[in-house]
């Protein structure tokens, strides 16, 4: 049994991403980034919780036939700045690389002020400088608030 249950978790993919070395928790919120809901036509993996040398536990998101924006990676590195983006193309890992933080985040975080012009209905992204990477640090470049824990909670 032990066998089966192992060929079922390391079960390789044709064509897509493997998303790996998510930090535990996060996996959910890496679906939301990608924009997969419910309603997806994708055919979607997560594994959460599954034990990691180096980590404890991690999660992992496999997403068959699709290929990451670079938008997309760069948003995945707030929440889970030690995930490792695996491209499979015919079964052949063609490309692996390490999330890497933007300098700047637009449109993808919510200001915490509520005053913020970015809240308002004005036509106006959210938009963020990275002050810090690790721990995670924004600055508003409208308002200056600074959001630096609950990342994953002000995702427009
Ligand atoms: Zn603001």
């Amino acid at each position: 049994m032990a066998s089966k249950e192992r060929e079922l978790r390391v079960k390789p993919i044709n064509n897509g991403t493997v998303i790996d070395h998510i930090e535990a928790g996060q996996a959910l919120n890496v679906l939301k980034i990608l924009g997969i809901g419910g309603h997806t036509r994708h055919v979607v993996s997560v594994l959460m919780n599954v034990p990691s040398g180096a980590m404890v536990a991690k999660d992992v998101v496999k997403v068959e036939d699709r290929e990451l924006e670079p938008e997309e990676v760069d948003t995945i590195a707030l929440i889970a700045p030690r995930a490792t983006i695996n491209i499979i193309r015919n079964y052949e890992v063609v490309e692996k690389f390490r999330v890497a933080m933007p300098r700047n985040v637009i449109g993808i975080i919510r200001c915490g002020n509520p005053n913020c012009i970015s809240n308002s209905n004005e036509p106006v992204s959210s938009r963020f400088v990275v002050e810090s990477m690790d721990p995670v640090l924004l600055r508003c470049s409208y308002c200056e608030f600074v959001l630096d824990k609950n990342i994953a909670d002000h995702l427009l």
